[in-house]
C-alpha cells in the first residue's frame, strides 16, 4: 500500500506537465453551485492567460479553468449571513479588483440526539483538549497546496445510506450545539474506508469528538475529513489516489453509533460534500 502510493507520487511528479496540458483542454468538473451557507459559489473570472488570484478577505480561493475560462471555488461558512460579499481577484501585476455576488438564504433543519452526558457537559479536562484540538483543525483546513489537477467530482468513501443532514442545528440531550458540518453515511464497523478524491494525507489523530480521524488535502483549500474510524491506515505525507483505503468505520468519539462522518473544508469553511458527488 505504502509503495502503491509512493509510486503514485512518483508519477504524479513525472506526469504533472502532461497532465495539465490535457486538463487545460477540457473544462474541469466542479462541484454543483449552492451560493448559500454551507454551500459553494462558482465565480467565474472570465479568460486570461494565468490562473487569477482570488481571496475572500485574507484567505486564498481555489481557481479551476483554463486560459479559455477561470472559476473561482468560494466555500461559503454555515454561520455566514445571506447578502452580498466581494472577493479580490489579482491577475498578473494588475491591481486586485473586486467582484460581487450575494449570498442566498437556505433554511436547515433541527436534529435531536442522544450521546454519552460527557460527550455534551465536558469535564475542564476534555474541554481544554478541545481547544487544543479545535486549535490544530484550523491549522490543518488552513492548508492551500497546488490545486487540483484533475475535476472535482468525487466518490462517496464508504457505501451505504446518506443521511442529508449536512447544516442540520443539533440538539445534544436538549442542549443545542453547532450546527452537522458534514454527512454521515451509515455502514457497518470495519467497512473500508477510501479517499473521495486524490489528495496527500494532511493529518490523522484521536480526537475528542471525532474520534479516529483522517485529513486528505486534495490542493487549493480542499479538504477532506474522516471520522470515528476503527482503524487509520495511513500516515500524514502518503500519497492516495482516489479510492485508496485509508482505514475502517468505527464508532470512536461522539457518536450514537457506527457510521461515517465525512466533512469537506473549502477555502477553510465546512461545506455540504454533497456537492461534490455525482448529482442523484
Ligand atoms: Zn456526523
Amino acid at each position: 500500500m505504502r509503495r502503491r502510493a509512493a509510486a503514485w507520487a512518483l508519477a504524479w511528479a513525472l506526469g504533472g506537465a502532461a497532465a495539465v496540458a490535457a486538463a487545460q483542454d477540457a473544462l474541469p468538473v466542479l462541484p454543483q453551485a449552492r451560493p448559500a451557507p454551507g454551500g459553494v459559489a462558482l465565480i467565474d473570472l472570465g479568460p486570461g492567460a494565468d490562473r487569477p488570484q482570488a481571496r475572500l478577505g485574507d484567505v486564498p480561493l481555489l481557481v479551476l479553468g483554463s486560459p479559455g475560462g477561470w472559476t473561482a471555488l468560494v466555500g461559503i461558512a454555515l454561520d455566514r449571513a445571506p447578502g452580498p460579499v466581494q472577493l479580490s481577484v489579482q491577475r498578473g501585476a494588475a491591481p486586485a479588483a473586486m467582484l460581487g455576488f450575494e449570498i442566498q438564504p437556505w433554511r436547515y433543519g433541527e436534529q435531536r440526539l442522544k450521546v454519552a452526558p460527557k460527550h455534551v457537559d465536558l469535564s475542564p479536562d476534555d474541554l481544554a483538549r478541545h481547544q487544543r484540538e479545535r486549535a490544530h483543525q484550523a491549522e490543518v483546513i488552513a492548508g492551500f497546496s497546488d490545486p487540483p489537477r484533475a475535476g472535482l467530482r468525487m466518490q462517496p468513501p464508504v457505501p451505504g445510506v446518506r443521511s442529508g443532514s449536512f447544516g442540520l442545528r443539533r440538539v445534544f440531550n436538549g442542549q443545542p450545539r453547532s450546527p452537522h458540518s458534514g454527512m454521515d453515511i451509515a455502514a457497518a464497523a470495519g467497512t473500508p474506508v477510501v479517499a473521495p478524491l486524490a489528495g496527500r494525507v494532511a493529518d490523522t489523530g484521536d480526537y475528542f469528538f471525532n474520534g479516529q480521524t483522517v485529513w486528505i488535502d486534495h490542493g487549493g483549500g480542499l479538504l477532506s475529513m474522516l471520522c470515528h474510524l476503527s482503524r487509520v491506515d495511513v500516515r500524514p505525507g502518503d500519497w492516495l489516489a482516489a479510492g485508496e483505503a485509508v482505514g475502517a468505520v468505527g464508532a470512536t468519539g461522539r457518536v450514537t453509533g457506527p457510521h461515517l462522518h465525512w466533512s469537506v473544508s473549502l477555502n477553510r469553511v465546512m461545506v455540504d460534500p454533497a456537492l461534490f458527488l455525482a448529482p442523484e
